[in-house]
């Protein structure tokens, strides 16, 4: 590839809002066979906003120790839980021995009770039977909603359903992709069930879900060891590793700044339909060139 060609390909994607970091990025992204996207925030809007309460407490308290929870944590379902609060006119007491537990949720003391919010293997992990709870966080999830439990004194007294819309222009975009010839496949740390529902809703084959935040990476490398060229596309602040072992790391630019250090490829304007015209771009460019 001749410099000057790789410079008006990159200004050309540029101007469609495509940002290459480097020259062989371009190159790179014409040579893939694999797609990863990452959900949240990626195919999601990343504005998950609470829908449902189901608790043996009372909704309100329920809520509020939620809320107490997630006061200090930067994810986007803490920021769900605790809007949702806010809009109750509750007042949200501060926990003691507060501690986020990458891919599993957080913990708490509140008034001597020791408190869990998260997902169902935090539950698991921490030996909490979930008794009735389950059936309706099965529902939930069905319907590609997040399910997260929460846990007073080692038993489970509530589950809140979160819901984070899919991107108007999502399954247009994974039909692209495919069209071009493209393996997708959807990448996160939500649920089995919750991940399936909104693959199905976008037309996705491959998913791998329950995935913990260090584990993207290794998804991305067995797929490379397989002959892969793999392109992962995400913006959580968890995807810096998965970005960077990429063949090409896309970030959308909406994302968190550690995501988009570690990308090839920003996206702005976190629109995912500028992923396809990226490809093609790229395509052109070393077809143009070879
Ligand atoms: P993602 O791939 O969507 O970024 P994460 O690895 O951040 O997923 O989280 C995986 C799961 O762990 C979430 O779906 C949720 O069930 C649970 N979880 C993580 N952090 C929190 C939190 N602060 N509050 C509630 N649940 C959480
Ligand atoms: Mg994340």
């Amino acid at each position: 590839a001749t410099p000057a060609a790789i410079l008006v390909g990159s200004s050309r994607a540029a101007e469609m809002g495509m940002l290459f970091r480097k020259g062989e990025a371009l190159e790179a992204l014409s040579r893939i066979d694999t797609v990863l996207l990452d959900k949240t925030g990626t195919v999601t809007l990343g504005r998950p906003a609470l829908t449902a309460l189901h608790s043996a407490l009372g909704d309100d308290e329920a809520l509020r120790l939620a809320a107490a929870l997630e006061a200090d944590s930067e994810h986007p379902l803490a920021r769900a839980v605790r809007e949702a609060a806010t809009a109750r006119g509750l007042v949200i007491p501060t926990v003691q021995g507060f501690a986020a537990i990458p891919g599993y949720g957080v913990r708490g003391i509140l008034d001597g009770h020791s408190l869990l919010l998260g997902a169902r293997r935090l539950m698991q992990r921490e030996g909490v039977a979930l008794g009735e709870f389950v059936a309706q966080a099965d529902a939930l999830e069905a319907r590609g909603q997040t399910a997260v439990y929460l846990a007073q004194d080692g038993a489970c007294v509530a589950v809140l359903g979160i819901a984070d819309p899919i991107k108007p222009e999502a399954a247009a975009v994974v039909q692209a992709l495919h069209r071009r010839g493209l393996s997708v496949t959807l990448v996160t740390g939500d649920a089995q069930r919750t991940a399936q529902a909104v693959a199905d809703a976008l037309g996705i084959q491959q998913v791998h879900a329950e995935v913990l935040p260090q584990d993207k990476a290794r998804i991305v490398a067995d797929l490379q060891a397989q002959g892969r060229r793999v392109a992962f596309v995400g913006e959580g602040l968890n995807d810096g590793p998965a970005l960077a072992q990429a063949d090409v790391g896309l970030a959308l630019a909406s994302g968190t700044d550690v995501a988009i250090e570690a990308a090839d490829v920003s996206l702005a304007r976190g629109d995912l339909a500028t992923l396809p015209t990226a490809i093609d771009t790229a395509r052109h460019t070393l077809r143009t060139i070879h």
